[in-house]
């Protein structure tokens, strides 16, 4: 069988990988490049493979980076099943709508210009009517339950805990009455979150694919993250600022509400206004209260509807959202994305970022080229919407809020194998992450390799 990296190969977004086996054509993940913006215009690229030909698709989980060029699949003559669990694919079909709507903005942006300068317009990547058609291709999936695709392959997903529902795959490939084992690790959750499980250990596997995103650094915060929390959220309504948080919608957000009830209800700070302000982040939130039977039960009991408190309000519309630009109480505002490359935090940025009583706390991973990087990298002053801004604002981060497991996790991950895979492949990272996690596994007896896009494997 040959395995093809298509994406999130020496990079952390575009998570694809198509395999060709005799008889099957069939992809694990089919996410978007996200960024830097200025390459984006990859996701554009014409597939590494031929859409009418892939018969199924595994998902691992709800990102779009893992997820979000599924409609462009279809859109270009993919027929085939996606196997994903339940929580997935109701946060999936959430995704590809909000998805195509930026495209179809964005799109509808660019071919002003382009008419300005007697330039043919271009066409979305894919419409929202692509996005609502994969809702049929779908079929759920049970954590631990062995599956059967076709006669040659079957597998299994467990969970990844890094988000809810998510998965990690053990894929078996028979091939000349041969069995072959593949692991995709996926994106590895840490051990000891509130709403996911602790990721599921795999004990064997001739070929393992695994995620690097965090493999050179060490969450020293993951303990005291409620503490960190209440202590920046504190110093600036202090100062009767406003604390800004871009967040990702999928995950991050509901910790951060499931955290925010716990610390309002025990009085840790002043019970002032929480702002969602993100559509997307809502409707999210509404697929979590679906699900809460995965949650941290010890603390369900204790405080119950953790997305249900009378200081969260939801500011559905671009109105609403507007209100608080002039709302001059001290507030939380959560809003998206995640690494304020687009969407309503930006605006938030705006407006806010030149004034040092707030406070702009990061709870995410800032990939290169972002935005929010910059900012973290102590950028005085950046360029955002047409206009330089100054940041005087106080920039804090929290790490411990991760999705993804840090270098000690993700090799105590690995030492649930008993014997080492024939290969492993590290992805789903950069550089130094790469390297670093690479040195760690081949010290513990791994046999590793770092493969770029586009690089093929026969296994
Ligand atoms: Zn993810």
């Amino acid at each position: 069988m040959k395995l093809t990296f298509c994406g999130a190969a020496k990079i952390v977004t575009w998570s694809c990988y198509y395999i060709e086996t005799g008889t099957t054509k069939f992809l694990v993940d089919c996410g978007m490049f996200q960024w830097p913006k200025e390459v984006t215009r990859l996701n554009y690229e014409p597939f590494l493979f031929d859409p009418k030909q892939i018969e199924f698709i595994l998902l691992t989980h709800a990102h779009i980076d893992h997820c979000g060029l599924i409609p462009k699949l279809y859109k270009q003559g993919f027929n085939g099943k996606i196997y994903a669990t339940s929580a997935t694919i109701d946060l999936s079909n959430i995704l590809f709508e909000d998805s195509a709507e930026i495209q179809e903005k964005n799109i509808e942006d660019e071919n002003r210009r382009r008419k300005k300068n007697h330039q043919e317009p271009r066409v979305p990547m894919y419409t929202l009517d692509d996005a609502k058609a994969c809702k049929k291709f779908f079929s759920p999936i049970e954590y631990t339950k062995t599956f059967t695709l076709n006669e040659n392959i079957e597998a299994r997903f467990n969970d990844a805990g890094h988000i809810l529902w998510s998965a990690n795959i053990e894929l078996f490939v028979t091939e000349w009455s041969k069995k072959t084992k593949i692991v995709f690790s996926w994106d590895i959750g840490q051990r000891g979150t509130p709403i996911v499980q602790d990721p599921t250990l795999i004990a064997d596997a001739d070929y393992l694919l695994i995620e690097s995103t965090y493999g050179d650094k060490k969450h020293e915060d993951t303990a005291g993250k409620e503490e960190l929390l209440v202590k920046y959220t504190t110093e600036t309504f202090n100062k009767w600022g406003k604390l800004l948080i871009p967040s990702f919608s999928v995950e991050r957000t509901q910790e951060l509400l499931y955290f925010y009830n716990i610390i309002i209800k025990e009085g840790k700070f002043p019970a002032e206004k929480i702002f969602l302000d993100s559509p997307l982040s809502i409707k999210a939130t509404e697929i979590f209260k679906k699900h809460t039977e995965v949650f941290d039960e010890e603390a369900l009991h204790k405080y119950p509807h953790p997305f249900d408190f009378p200081e969260l309000e939801c500011m559905e519309s671009v109105e609403d959202s507007m209100k608080l630009n002039t709302y001059n109480d001290p507030c939380i505002i959560i809003a998206g994305n995640g690494m304020c490359t687009a969407g309503r935090i930006t605006h938030h940025l705006r407006h806010g970022l030149r004034d040092k009583k707030n406070t702009l706390l990061f709870v995410g991973y800032q990939a290169d080229g972002t935005l929010g990087r910059y900012i973290l990298e102590w950028e005085k002053k950046v360029r955002m919407m047409g206009m330089e801004v100054d940041v005087n604002a106080e920039i804090e981060k929290i790490n411990g809020f991760s999705g993804h497991a840090d270098g000690d996790q993700l090799l105590r991950w690995a030492k649930g194998f008993t014997k080492p895979p024939q290969k492993t492949f590290i992805i789903h990272g950069e550089g130094n992450a790469q390297i670093a996690l690479k040195s760690r596994l081949e010290e513990i007896g791994f046999t590793c390799e770092i493969p770029s896009i586009k690089d093929q494997v026969e296994l």
